[in-house]
């Protein structure tokens, strides 16, 4: 018999997402600590095969799908035969990976090769200047290299995430908007999550996702809602008349995220995180370097997925760690 990871909400978990490293090439200004990375150690940082192991007992448990995350996932050495291993679990459907694009046309073609499913890349300027602004670095040209390299090779559509920061990328909108008329790309915008570890003291507000969906309807023309399918998660998806790819709106400031949230995260460092929003970690990489039973793996992300709260602290500035940390 299947067996189901169901939490205390009746929520079905069938998803975990992977961090396989804290480090990132980006310094994006609204995820990165003011006082820059906390250094951890390598031995720290779970090993591939303890990933795998933990992948294993939750598959068993009721996870089928996977998203490989960071930090940057593409930095972390011996990440294509990672994936390679980890398509190969039997019972894990579905493997996708969220980049932030600056090395992925090098590396597209393998991934595509490697088995993976699904490719979401964060940008979140199309003007070279603001991107530097916003990432610390001019590497524009490399994502949307790598974007298009994406598309090339086969993976559609490619995700393209976009975090709405008030005054800094209202106007990218329009653009990204327009871009779904000439590629098969999902164009998603996202409320920015406040967390309390950003680069600067005062860290760019969001504006809403509603106000994204207002600029488009205005710029470029009316948003048809369209049926979102089971991989589109929590976001509201449109597609304009005509266009290859759709858009998507996802609001974890001003919507009702929670109600459907289906997920689990594991960090780089060994814990499982059962609430993007939330603080609570439980260790699982102590269990894991003492061999622990296959049993007692599988109590502790149990013990996870029922320590799921049903609700956010989103805006109460609890979470004080950055997405590099947590894995976004
Ligand atoms: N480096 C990869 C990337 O850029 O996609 C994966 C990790 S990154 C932490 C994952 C996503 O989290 C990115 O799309 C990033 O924009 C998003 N993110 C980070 N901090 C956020 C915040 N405070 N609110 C909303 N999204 C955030």
């Amino acid at each position: 018999m299947k067996r189901l990871l169901v939490d205390h909400h009746q929520r079905i978990v069938d998803y975990l997402r992977v961090s396989i490293t804290d480090l990132c090439n980006l310094r994006c200004v609204y995820c990165r600590p003011p006082e820059g990375l906390q250094l951890v150690s390598h031995e720290d940082i779970l090993r591939y095969e303890e990933i795998l192991r933990v992948i294993r007992v939750a598959r068993d448990l009721g996870i089928k799908k996977i998203r490989i995350t960071g930090g940057e996932p593409l930095v972390r050495r011996g990440v294509l035969g990672f994936i390679r291993e980890l398509i190969n679990v039997e019972g894990i459907e579905d493997v996708g990976l969220t980049t932030n694009g600056v090395l992925l046309a090098a590396m597209a073609k393998d991934l595509k090769a490697s088995g993976l499913s699904r490719i979401n890349v964060s940008l979140d300027s199309l003007r070279r200047d603001t991107f530097k602004v916003i990432t610390g670095r001019d590497n524009l040209a490399d994502v949307l290299e790598g974007i298009n390299s994406a598309i090339e090779v086969g993976f559609n559509p490619v995700k393209v995430n976009v975090v709405l920061l008030d005054g800094i990328n209202e106007q990218d909108v329009p653009h990204f908007a327009r871009l779904t008329f000439e590629k098969t790309i999902d164009v998603r915008f996202i409320e920015r999550m406040p967390f309390g570890s950003e680069i600067v003291p005062n860290p760019p507000d969001s504006f809403s996702a509603q106000k994204a969906v207002e600029i488009i309807q205005l710029k470029v023309g009316k948003l048809q809602p369209v049926d979102s399918e089971p991989l589109d998660g929590p976001a509201t998806m449109f597609r304009l008349n005509g266009a290859l790819g759709r858009i998507g709106v996802i609001d974890p400031v001003t919507g009702h995220f929670c109600g459907t949230c289906n997920r689990l995260r594991l960090t780089a460092r060994g814990t499982l995180r059962p609430c993007l929003l939330g603080p609570m970690e439980i260790d699982i990489k102590s269990a894991l370097r003492r061999s622990a039973s296959r049993d007692e793996l599988a109590q502790i992300i149990t013990g996870a997925v029922l320590a799921k709260p049903i609700g956010s602290i989103c805006g109460r500035g609890l979470m004080k760690d950055g997405m590099n940390m947590i894995g976004g």
